[in-house]
C-alpha cells in the first residue's frame, strides 16, 4: 500500500455505472485524478463531450459504453468490452439509479414500484454478480462500491419504493461481502449512503415540487446545506483504493449529519 496521497487508485481498472452525470461523473473524475483507468457506462446517448473531457484530462483512454443496468445482456457485453480493452476489472461503482417521489404507498402504482426496483436493486444485483464473477477470473481481488442512500437506513414519507430499493442494496452488499470473505477472496463489497447531494436527480425533484423539497432538505439538514458530488466521490475513491483494505460489508454514511439525530 502506498503512503502518498496521490495515485490512490493507480492503474486500477474501474467501471462506473450511471457515470454520465451527478455522483457517477464526479466519482469517475476523482478516480481518474487518482490514476484509475475509467470506463463509464450509462443510458444517456450520446454522452456530452464535456463530461468525457473532464475525465480524459487524467485518463486519455477513458471509454463510454451504452449500458442499461437492468439488462443482463448489457452487463455481459460491457464486461467483454472491458476485458478486451484492459484484460481485467479491479473496481466497480454500482452508481446508476433513479429517484422520484412515488407518493403515499396506498396511491403508488405497481408499475412505478417495479421500475424503481428494476433500476436501483436489480441493476445493483446484476452489477455485484458480474463484478464478482469477473474479479474472480482475474485473480480474485477487487472492490465493489454500491450506491445506497440515507433512505437505505431510515424512512421518510412518500419514498417507499426508493427506500425499499436502497435498503435492499445495503443488505445485499453485506451478503456479498460475507460470501467473498468466506471463500477467502480478496474482493471487498461496501455501500455508500449519501444524504441530499446537489445533483440533477435532486434538482429535478426540487423543480417538480415547486421548491418545497429544497425547503424540506435545508430544514432537515443539521448543517443547513446540501452536499456536493465531490463529497461522495471522495468516499468512493477511499473505498476503491487499498486504503480501505480492512473494510467490507460496511456502510459509509456521508450525509452532513442527517442520520445522526
Ligand atoms: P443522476 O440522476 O444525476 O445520475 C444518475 C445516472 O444514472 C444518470 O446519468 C442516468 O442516466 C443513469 N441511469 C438511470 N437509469 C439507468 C439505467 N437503467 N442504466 C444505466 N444508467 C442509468 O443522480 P445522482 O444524484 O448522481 O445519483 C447517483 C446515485 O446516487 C443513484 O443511485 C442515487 O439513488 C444515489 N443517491 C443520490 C443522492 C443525491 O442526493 N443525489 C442521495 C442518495 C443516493
Amino acid at each position: 500500500m502506498k503512503d502518498s496521497i496521490v495515485g490512490r487508485a493507480e492503474k486500477k481498472v474501474v467501471l462506473v455505472t450511471g457515470g454520465a452525470s451527478g455522483l457517477g461523473l464526479a466519482s469517475a473524475k476523482r478516480l481518474a485524478e487518482e490514476g484509475a483507468k475509467i470506463v463509464i457506462s450509462d443510458v444517456q446517448d450520446p454522452l456530452s463531450n464535456s463530461a468525457l473531457e473532464r475525465i480524459r484530462t487524467h485518463d486519455p483512454d477513458v471509454r463510454y459504453l451504452h449500458h442499461d443496468v437492468t439488462q443482463e445482456t448489457d452487463w455481459q457485453s460491457v464486461i467483454v468490452e472491458i476485458l478486451d480493452q484492459h484484460g481485467r476489472l479491479d473496481g466497480l461503482v454500482n452508481n446508476a439509479g433513479i429517484g422520484g417521489n412515488g407518493g403515499p404507498i396506498h396511491e403508488m402504482t405497481l408499475d412505478s414500484w417495479r421500475r424503481m426496483q428494476a433500476v436501483n436493486l436489480d441493476g445493483v444485483f446484476l452489477g455485484v454478480k458480474y463484478g464478482i464473477k469477473t474479479m474472480l477470473e482475474n485473480g480474485g481481488a477487487g472492490s465493489i462500491v454500491n450506491l445506497s442512500s440515507i433512505l437505505g437506513l431510515i424512512g421518510i414519507p412518500n419514498a417507499a419504493a426508493y427506500a425499499a430499493s436502497k435498503g435492499g442494496v445495503k443488505l445485499m452488499t453485506k451478503v456479498a461481502a460475507l460470501e467473498c470473505a468466506a471463500r477467502g477472496d480478496n474482493i471487498r463489497v461496501n455501500s455508500v449512503h449519501p444524504g441530499f447531494i446537489d445533483t440533477p436527480m435532486v434538482q429535478s425533484g426540487i423543480q417538480r415540487s415547486g421548491d418545497e423539497m429544497r425547503q424540506f432538505i435545508l430544514a432537515a439538514q443539521p448543517t443547513n446545506q446540501m452536499g456536493e458530488p465531490i463529497d461522495i466521490a471522495n468516499g468512493v475513491v477511499f473505498l476503491i483504493s487499498d486504503e480501505s483494505k480492512f473494510m467490507t460489508g460496511s456502510e459509509l454514511v456521508i450525509d452532513g449529519g442527517y442520520t445522526a439525530r
